[in-house]
């Protein structure tokens, strides 16, 4: 049985290029699109869509699910100031069956 407290992450960026719906809110979208320097409609427009079960917008992703915000060179999230808080919540605050076998935090918490 792991222990998720003591996970640390190990900035491996998988978790930013699984597929998956990566929610914002209102107030989300608004300093993303100020961070990016963009009108917040045009970012809305442009840079989201609406999640599968309609109930949030979430960001727009690559063609393989990968978000378009995780910069494979500097293997960082571009976003890293102001990125949504769904983000900053895995795998503390949520996660799903097997996340432990796919994310290198997690993969560490069994050699404990
Ligand atoms: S916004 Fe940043 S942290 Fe969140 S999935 Fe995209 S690259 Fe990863
Ligand atoms: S998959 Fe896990 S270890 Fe890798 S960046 Fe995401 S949270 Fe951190």
């Amino acid at each position: 049985m792991i222990s998720i407290d003591s996970f640390q992450c190990k900035r491996c960026g998988i978790c930013c290029k699984w597929e998956g719906p990566v929610r914002v809110s209102e107030q989300e979208i608004s300093k993303i699109a100020a961070f990016l320097n963009i009108p917040e409609d045009e970012f809305i427009r442009n840079h989201t869509v609406l999640a599968p079960d309609r109930r949030s917008l979430s960001l727009m992703e690559k063609e393989d699910g990968s978000c378009v915000y995780y910069d494979d060179e500097a293997k960082a999230c571009i976003l890293q100031s102001v990125k949504p808080q769904q983000c900053k919540d895995f795998p503390k605050k949520w996660n799903f069956p097997g996340w432990d076998n796919l994310c290198e935090g997690g993969k560490a918490l069994h050699d404990e």
